[in-house]
């Protein structure tokens, strides 16, 4: 808990609703004008997210076709409804608990409020249920990380040597799992090839014998340069083509604000990684499993170009989400395995995930990512900003 919250009780006292989430408002024209606000405000919010999935499924399957429309469409009409829920139900909540009881309270008002929208995410498409909940995951890891009062993390989170090294263990990690993994691996910026059972004698390394190890390479730094580049063109197009009053040389200055950084990393650890895995394999003449994990340690150091949460935090992400599929096959016959496997994991990290959420923009908003905070205030139609502004009003009369 922060020490914010120490005060809550008496910073709450007398205090209900009306003064901070709608001041000057009733709660029913609060409400009612709130959601038909936040219709328009997830619009905004989602637009842009469903033009770039629209573009990645066109990118994917190479056509653009009704089929793929349809589908852009469905997902965006399911984000907004989903996000719609979890909005309305938190501002209708806070202010049905707060009349209801007479008072606010620490937990129940502040975090678990929008809870009962949340589970709406059991009926999402599978797109939807990962994306939402990876998303939220890896925001709220970043304010987890920054909210933390402890000296040593402090450190940590400032060094650029210790964060990368933390990366290149995190990158060896997931190839780790991922090798010993007869499933197909979670999506990662490396794919690690397996060795098989008829190898081809001609060549030591794993990559087909029609592939020299150089056009191997050259192939791994196409794929991802294309990939990166194409992503970021398609973000900046989004955000130029939004600002209507722009000038043609303001456009164009805009559209080249791509992150060259994040493409420079995609594109070298991809490539590093498989020139490393070739020049072990090449040495030792017999490719191993262990020449993955070698390489992934090693490809990660170019995390130190562009060190980031969002790149770091999806790295842990994936982490955990390839452990989980780690264990859950190692242990395939074994009943509790098979329990847990049945469970809603995406829809359940989402709830919690979405609480969270809630609960930083009143005690942390300093330390939230700038896409939480973006996020949250905009799917709430700024609800979530007027609340936390007054909440810290309170707390600053009362500390
Ligand atoms: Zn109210
Ligand atoms: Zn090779």
């Amino acid at each position: 808990m922060s020490v914010l919250s120490k005060y809550f009780e008496q910073a709450m006292i007398d205090v209900g609703c009306q003064e901070i989430l709608h001041p000057g408002r009733s709660c029913l024209s609060f409400n009612g004008t709130n959601f038909l606000g936040s219709i328009r405000s997830n619009a905004t919010f989602f637009l842009p997210i469903a033009l770039l999935r629209l573009l990645m499924l066109a990118y994917h399957r190479k056509t653009l076709s009704w089929v793929i429309l349809r589908q852009a469409i469905g997902e965006f009409g399911a984000m907004m409804v989903n996000a719609l829920l979890v909005a309305n139900c938190w501002t209708g909540t806070f202010c049905l608990a707060t009349r209801m009881t007479g008072r606010i309270y620490d937990n129940y008002s502040v975090s678990l409020a929008p809870l009962l929208g949340t589970f709406a995410m059991l009926l999402m498409p599978t797109y939807v249920k990962t994306t939402h909940a990876k998303a939220i995951f890896v925001a709220n890891l970043e304010c987890w990380i920054k909210s933390r009062p402890s000296r040593l993390l402090a450190t940590m989170r400032k060094s650029r040597t210790v964060g990368t090294f933390c990366f290149m263990l995190v990158s060896a990690g997931i190839t780790q799992l991922v090798s010993n993994m007869n499933r197909q691996a979670e999506f990662w910026f490396i794919t690690p090839l397996k060795p098989l059972a008829r190898q081809d004698r001609e060549t030591c390394c794993l990559h087909t014998v029609q592939d020299s190890c150089t056009r191997y390479i050259l192939k791994g730094l196409q794929t991802y340069l294309t990939f990166s580049t194409t992503l970021e063109l398609a973000r900046r197009i989004i955000v130029t083509f939004s600002q209507l009053r722009l000038s043609r040389t303001e456009q164009l200055k805009s559209l080249l604000r791509l992150r060259y950084r994040l493409i420079l990393f995609l594109t070298l650890y991809n490539s590093t990684y498989r020139m490393v895995t070739c020049l072990l394999a090449r040495a030792r003449r017999k490719a191993a499993n262990e020449d993955n994990i070698a390489a992934a340690f090693a490809c990660g150091i170019w995390y130190a170009l562009y060190p980031n949460y969002n790149i770091f935090n999806l790295a842990v992400s994936t982490f955990c989400q390839v452990a989980w599929s780690s264990t859950m096959e190692r242990y395939t016959n074994h009943p509790v395995a098979q329990m847990l496997d049945k469970l809603p994991c995406a829809p359940f990290v989402w709830s919690v995930s979405m609480c969270y959420v809630i609960y930083s923009r009143a005690y942390y908003p300093w330390a939230m990512s700038r896409f939480a905070h973006k996020f949250i205030d905009l799917c709430s139609n700024y609800a979530s900003r007027t609340a936390s502004e007054n909440f810290a009003r309170r707390f600053l009369v009362e500390c």
